[in-house]
């Protein structure tokens, strides 16, 4: 097979993701890719201010307040740069862990040297707010970070209401808005957010590449020589981005940029966050409804927020159940989905986000059901 047979192959063998990211996107958005863009050139410069400001549109109404920067890499990237620019040396952070992702930040925290108060949940209930609040009692502790949605098992925690603590105690907030920014309404001036991240590849339904930082405009101005990384210093990428009028410090992903841009574009013409939540949302309940009518259990319990941006469940109680059979099953009908990350629990997680219809969960709804029959000899049980 020539090179040009291999790639034709490789793009007929379609299927759609059902991932927290990188997700399925639309054929518009891929189609953005298909030029070279220079990245020094005025107009692609001028994009990446139109794009930063829509950020900051899409985060708040107190515009002036706020400001955005975009950093190369994947999220965790994006994540890693504020943690090492904007804590000083004799300052100490607090750490909100309840899944994989708080429990990275703590890893990034002690990797780079920051002193850490780590405060462990279990991965299936959201954290203690009067033990938070105690906590910050500690005069010493200067910042807090908290992951929004655990994309871990889909939990969705109270950003809300841990966030007034933090500022009644005045520390600065920062929130790893990963996996919901962009497809769920928030107001990060409301909220009284100091820094929020998220990336490229997740809600706002763009291709992996970079992650984007919306930092509180008087904060990021104070952070100057703080950083402990030079690729990942979230001032000096800000400084030159804000001086030379959207220009990237070292090599920024051209494509992705401007696939970024029409993913923007996109958003606003489906109506906006509102409306991508309500389309999530309606995803995440046809799915929860079809899986419980097909046996299947929700890892979370009603008791605490199920996001719309993925569901848990646990593996079906038959033993002859095979993950790997189930998710090969799943490809070849179309769907792809994700393995589970929760400590000590058999489960897998299906995702709601990225270019994903009612249609698209009635069609995997019905390949789950095939797969129950022909392999678990399951039918479903009445809802
Ligand atoms: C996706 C995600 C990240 C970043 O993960 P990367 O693999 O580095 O892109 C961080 N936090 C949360 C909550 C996420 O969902």
């Amino acid at each position: 097979m020539n090179t040009q047979d291999t790639l034709n192959l490789a793009l007929d063998n379609k299927y759609l993701l059902l991932t927290p990211g990188p997700l399925s996107t639309s054929a518009t958005v891929r189609r953005a890719m298909q030029k070279d863009w220079c990245t020094w050139d005025k107009e692609y410069n001028g994009l990446v201010q139109d794009i930063r400001q829509r950020l900051v549109n899409l985060a708040t109404t107190a515009v002036d307040q706020y400001t955005a920067v975009l950093m190369q890499g994947s999220g965790s990237f994006a994540v890693e740069s504020v943690l090492g620019s904007v804590i000083a040396k004799h300052e100490k952070v607090l750490i909100i862990n309840n899944g994989a992702y708080g429990a990275r930040m703590v890893q990034m925290a002690r990797c780079l040297n920051i002193e850490v108060v780590e405060l462990v949940y279990p991965e299936t209930s959201t954290p203690d707010l009067a033990e938070i609040q105690q906590v910050l009692m500690d005069e010493s502790i200067s910042h807090v970070a908290c992951v929004h949605c655990e994309t871990t098992t889909g939990i969705l925690n109270p950003i809300q209401d841990i966030g007034r603590l933090v500022k009644a105690a005045g520390k600065v907030w920062i929130v790893d808005a990963m996996s919901s920014f962009g497809g769920i309404p928030m107001d990060i001036a409301e909220l009284e957010i100091d820094f929020l991240i998220s990336s490229a590849n997740k809600c706002i339904q763009g291709v992996p590449g970079f992650g984007f930082i919306l930092a509180k405009r008087e904060r990021l101005e104070q952070c100057q020589g703080l950083a402990r990384s030079v690729s990942l210093d979230l001032y000096d990428q800000w400084h030159t981005m804000e001086q030379q009028n959207g220009k990237w410090r070292f090599t920024s992903p051209t494509h992705v940029v401007r696939a970024f841009y029409q993913a923007l574009l996109e958003l606003e013409q489906e109506g906006g966050i509102e409306a991508r939540y309500q389309r999530y949302l309606n995803n995440q309940q046809t799915l929860s409804k079809g899986m419980s009518a097909l046996g299947f259990e929700r890892v979370l319990g009603n008791a605490c927020t199920q996001s719309p941006i993925i569901t848990t469940f646990l593996y079906p109680a038959s033993p002859k159940f095979s993950f790997q059979q189930f998710y090969e099953s799943l490809k070849q009908a179309g769907y792809v989905i994700y393995p589970g990350k929760v400590t000590d629990l058999n489960c897998f997680r299906i995702g709601n986000i990225g270019e994903v219809k009612q249609q698209d969960i009635e069609g995997l709804l019905a390949a789950i059901s095939d797969y129950c029959q022909t392999h678990l000899h399951l039918s479903a049980v009445t809802a």
